[in-house]
């Protein structure tokens, strides 16, 4: 966790580099590949370099958007536009800084063409099996390639040929010349281009060759002149070969690598991979499914966008590897919904309440507190007619001495109303009890029990008359194991059968004006959202829970 006022290391070095002089601001970007939507480990990374660039703003400090797309094979626009809006939801304005790696494919050849004039790259025509096994292991050093030590104008026609069309993929690979002995696997003559006929999504069938991530990931950098080049640790180990390429590269600038630890929530995969198999094959709705953490799932589930920035800053940022516990992020929503979230009545599992004593065509108007911990939330007028549901679990035939809701001859308080006495119950032929019998006590409404009657819990309620039906999507845990990409038979072996139940609930009349994207409480139950995709559509109204009123993944 951040303490508050202590820096992070990255913003230590941020602070000492202005403050040095070394740089007159920070530039910073985020570069996700085009290949899936975003998921709540990229918020953290998002909120890294978006948030350092809006904390030095005063020195003219910008964060880039960079679409990573050096891949032509798994991109798509579908995942740039969704990617967008991701990041603008969660409040971060890359103003003019919008930028595709494939604009520098020109930039990118210039380089390698560079390269290989000074004799630091070469084609190799090894089979991908030779040049597999030819660069060793970490106690075996490398072996040269055959054609090594051709000359630069060699190079430079095969690799023309490459660029060309005329080697098919896999024929030959532009290698960067360096050491086939380096301790360090990513030093030992890395790939800097291969052979793709692949159609790009930007570029169309212009390139037949593509740059490897590790080579044009420095040379974007350079570019666009990025002072902090933020990344996680599983680049560490690349760094080298990230630097090498800033120093014989020909570059207008000399950005850093700086590794932070990646975000790991337990219960869950976010992998883009894994993401899309359960996306493709329909074990989850979409992308944006609630039960994904996905930021399209995130906020389909009725997280805000502050709640998400909440969360990664307290995460805070090092270089620890570790696995969050989701009730950190579950924390997060709960108290910000406590404090914004109006609390509404919906009875998901219901049973039929008539008030014996009332008349048939009596309706009154009872006040209810929309939120009892923010008086200025007011309160609302929720009709109450002679029939009325309660939740099915608030009744008991045989109650307990500690059970304080309803039972027959017992009372309790409708929320906001009267106290209620239940006298009996109607059953069907096979003994279900299909109603409860009650009498309301008149004069009861905010008051105390008159002399005579136990009275100790209130329950929420929705008048028969007045209410509406609406779906409740209600959901748990993914996976069932901790960590389901550790599982011996694959993360699919884990996933959890019971993730989405649904329900056919009764809510009261005010949910059924509300828009896609509204939060509320449902009394006693959770934080509910009003779903932004189905709510609505068909004249059906939906919602999904966010997150229970208690954590409920303690172990
Ligand atoms: P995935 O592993 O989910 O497929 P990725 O790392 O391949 O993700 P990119 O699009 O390459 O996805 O990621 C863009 C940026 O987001 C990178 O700088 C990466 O380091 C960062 N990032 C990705 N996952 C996490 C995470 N779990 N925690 C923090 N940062 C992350
Ligand atoms: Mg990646």
């Amino acid at each position: 966790m951040s303490e508050e006022g202590k820096k992070d290391f990255i913003r230590e070095i941020i602070a000492e580099d202005l403050a040095t002089g070394k740089h007159e601001t920070t530039i910073t970007r985020f570069p996700p590949e085009p290949n899936g939507y975003l998921h709540i480990g990229h918020a953290k990374a998002i909120c890294l370099s978006f948030g350092i660039a809006e904390e030095n703003a005063a020195s003219g400090a910008r964060c880039h958007l960079r679409f990573d797309d050096t891949n032509p094979a798994k991109e798509d626009v579908e995942y740039v536009e969704s990617i967008k809006k991701d990041v603008e939801w969660l409040g971060f304005d890359w103003g003019e800084h919008l930028y595709f790696a494939s604009d520098y494919f020109d930039f990118f050849y210039t380089c390698a063409v560079d390269l290989i004039k000074q004799g630091k790259a070469y084609v190799d025509l090894q089979s991908v099996d030779e040049v597999r096994k030819n660069r060793g292991n970490v106690n075996t050093p490398g072996i040269n390639s055959p054609q090594r030590d051709t000359s630069a104008e060699e190079n430079l026609a095969l690799f023309e040929k490459m660029k060309n069309g005329d080697f098919e993929e896999g024929e030959a690979i532009l290698r960067a010349k360096i050491d086939m002995s380096s301790s360090n696997m990513n030093m030992r003559d890395p790939v800097l281009y291969r052979v793709l006929h692949e159609t790009h999504h930007h570029t169309g069938d212009t390139w037949k060759i593509y740059p490897m991530y590790d080579f044009a990931h420095p040379l974007e950098d350079a570019k666009e002149g990025i002072t902090h080049s933020l990344c996680t640790l599983e680049f560490e180990e690349h760094r080298p070969f990230y630097e090498w390429t800033i120093e014989h590269c020909p570059v207008p600038s000399a950005p850093r690598q700086i590794e932070f630890s990646r975000l790991n929530l337990n219960y869950t995969v976010m992998s883009k991979r894994k993401v899309l198999e359960l996306v493709t094959d329909g074990v989850v709705s979409g992308w944006d499914d609630p039960r994904l953490l996905t930021i399209s799932g995130l906020r389909r589930r009725g997280y805000t966008a502050e709640s998400i920035r909440n969360f990664c800053h307290k995460l805070g940022v090092t270089k620890f590897k570790g696995m969050t516990d989701m009730s950190v992020l579950e924390f997060e929503i709960r108290q910000q919904l406590n404090k914004i979230a109006d609390r509404r009545m919906t009875v998901l599992d219901p049973i039929k309440v008539t008030l014996t004593n009332w008349d048939a065509d009596r309706v009154e108007e009872m006040a209810v507190v929309n939120n009892p911990e923010d008086a200025s939330a007011g309160s609302r007028q929720v009709s109450l007619g002679k029939h009325l549901f309660i939740e099915r679990d608030d009744f008991m035939e045989d109650p307990p001495k500690k059970f304080f809701r309803l039972g027959v001859g017992r009372s309790v308080r409708l929320r906001g109303g009267y106290i209620i006495t239940c006298n009996g119950v109607e059953k069907d032929a096979d003994g279900n009890i299909t109603e409860l019998l009650c009498e309301y006590i008149p004069d009861t409404v905010g008051k105390n029990a008159p002399e005579g009657i136990k009275c100790k819990a209130a329950i929420h309620w929705v008048s028969m008359a007045h209410g509406e039906d609406a779906e409740v999507r209600i959901y748990d845990r993914l996976f069932t194991e901790e960590n389901p990409d550790a599982h011996e038979d694959g993360f699919r072996a884990c996933i959890n059968p019971n993730s989405l139940s649904i329900k056919q609930a009764k809510v009261e009349p005010m949910l059924a004006e509300v828009e896609p994207g509204y939060h509320c409480q449902f009394e006693r139950i959770g934080y509910f959202c009003a779903d932004l995709i189905d709510h609505e559509k068909g004249g059906k109204l939906v919602f999904n829970k966010t997150v229970g009123l208690k954590d409920s993944w303690k172990k």
